[in-house]
């Protein structure tokens, strides 16, 4: 799993940066988004999901990977 967001798309809100600080940053010259670390831990999935949905300019994109070893 690993995140990617759309500076071109972000309106500066902030929502995702309330959401998830883990995260999520905002640049303090324009607001935009800035992302933190792009493969967040698992269990911050939930928050990264409500973050994408809230986001208003939908510049946030959860991208889902197989579970690498499952087969093992
Ligand atoms: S919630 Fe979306 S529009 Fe708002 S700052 Fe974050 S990425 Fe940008």
């Amino acid at each position: 799993m690993h995140v990617t967001v759309d500076q071109d798309r972000c309106c500066s809100s902030g929502q995702c940066v309330l959401t998830l600080p883990a995260v999520f940053d905002q640049s303090e010259e324009d607001g935009l988004v800035l992302l933190l670390q792009d493969r967040p831990d698992p269990a911050l999935l939930p928050g990264l999901q409500t973050a994408a949905a809230l986001c208003p300019g939908g510049a946030i994109t959860v991208h889902a990977a197989p579970v690498e070893g499952s087969r093992a």
